[in-house]
């Protein structure tokens, strides 16, 4: 199996290609310490500079209550906020998110990488499997790729059980195609819903702002359109499609 993530090495040596897009966007990520608890709930907002999330992290010494930032900003806006004092990023931070989880308090170390969708058609050849970041890194606002690895990883070993029950080798080609064809659908979807979901905060057209702002407004009152939207973002889409 070759999982070695995004710049997989396993992959460009077995010269497997990979179709690249640039989001033109850098993650700035950090974690952050919150005067409020975050009770295991991960928090997003969309500003016109890009998606940012605080995402639960468990206590540690000296912050009893920490989240990992993800920020998605312009790259010259990233550079600033990474040489900036920590005062004047959790200033620009707090302004941003909000006091939902308080007072933001301290910040640890801060990185920031350029956001780029990375997808690889051949996933599979005779004895080997391409997983993971290595086959698909998605942007990460929509908190899809582990998921998607692991509805992968599962589909994997289902097939190969499958296969090797009717005796066929696990590297047999024709079992590794199988596994392809039945997560191609879920790989194409979830990408496509990791890769629209940012631009659709993004623009400066009021009329399509005022469009998504009603979409929005419609899932909060149309429970089977919500539960349609938190499906998918969960993945239990594919979930439920692959117990069919
Ligand atoms: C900021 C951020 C937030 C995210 N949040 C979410 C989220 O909320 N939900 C979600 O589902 N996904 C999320 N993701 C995506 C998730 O992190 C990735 O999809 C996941 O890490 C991919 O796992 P991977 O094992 O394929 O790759 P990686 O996590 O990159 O792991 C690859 C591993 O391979 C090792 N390695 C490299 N070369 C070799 C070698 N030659 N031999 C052996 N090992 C090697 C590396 O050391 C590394 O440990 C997020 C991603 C980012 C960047």
């Amino acid at each position: 199996m070759v999982a070695d993530g995004a710049d997989s090495g396993l992959r460009e040596g077995l010269g497997v290609a990979a179709s690249e897009k640039s989001y033109r966007q850098h993650a700035l990520i950090c974690n952050v310490a919150t005067a409020e608890p975050h009770a295991g709930c991960a928090f997003e907002r969309f500003t016109d500079e890009g998606p940012l999330a605080l995402l639960p992290l468990l206590p540690a010494a000296g912050a009893q209550h920490r989240s990992a930032l993800v920020w998605t900003l312009p790259p010259e806006r990233a550079a600033q906020l990474l040489e900036c004092p920590q005062d004047a990023f959790l200033s620009a931070l707090q302004q941003r998110f909000g006091y939902r989880l308080g007072r933001l308090q301290q910040v640890g170390t801060r990185h920031a990488y350029p956001l780029t969708l990375r997808h690889c058609d051949e996933q599979v050849r005779a004895g080997i499997a391409v997983m993971g970041n290595a086959a698909h890194a998605l942007h990460p606002v929509a908190g899809q790729g582990f998921n998607l690895a692991l509805r992968d990883i599962w589909a994997l070993c289902d097939v190969l059980a499958a296969g090797v029950a009717r005796g066929q080798s696990p590297g047999d080609l024709a079992v590794l195609q199988q596994y392809r064809a039945r997560q191609q659908a879920d790989q194409r979807r979830t990408i496509e819903f990791s890769d629209r979901l940012p631009a659709l905060f993004m623009h400066n057209d009021p009329m399509l702002a005022l469009a998504r702002d009603l979409a929005l407004s419609g899932l909060d009152w149309v429970a089977p359109l919500k539960r349609a939207f938190v499906a998918q973002a969960a993945g239990l889409q594919a979930l439920e499609a692959a117990h069919d």
